[in-house]
């Protein structure tokens, strides 16, 4: 059994919009693909993750932090799992994906597709990764 443990997350004002240096061994960045919109609408985003460390690893969780609450709908990311929070009919500012992803010491994910569902001009705040321990 893996323990969760909520990961740091260090936001980097100085850095353009949508990145993050988020503790550990990922920068992650999170953008918005589609213009703000008025209503409640199924927003996408690109999430990009660079691993950088000395190890590989085969499960990682996924935090994007939202600056208003969402549903989480859908993902094509390699084995993700909503971990946070436990029902997609939940909204809240948190989503944790549990994602399975081998990752070599310098590799690069790519998922274009995160969908949630909420206000037209919600956006991520922050986001990070971290490795889980087998
Ligand atoms: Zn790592």
């Amino acid at each position: 059994m893996t323990k969760y443990e909520k990961p740091m997350v260090i936001a980097n004002d100085e850095l353009a919009e949508g990145v993050f240096a988020a503790s550990g061994c990922y920068t992650v960045t999170a953008t918005r693909h589609q213009e703000p919109q008025t209503g409640r609408v199924n927003v996408r985003f690109q999430v990009n993750a660079h691993h950088d460390a000395s190890h590989t690893c085969d499960v990682q969780y996924l935090t994007l932090n939202f600056t208003k609450p969402v549903q989480f709908i859908s993902t094509d990311a390699q084995g993700a799992e909503l971990v946070s929070p436990l029902s997609k009919d939940s909204a809240s500012n948190t989503i944790v994906l549990k994602l399975t992803y081998h990752n070599n010491r310098t590799d690069n994910i790519g998922i274009g597709d995160v969908t949630v569902f909420g206000d037209g001009d919600v956006d991520v705040s922050s986001a990070s990764m971290t490795d889980v321990s087998n």
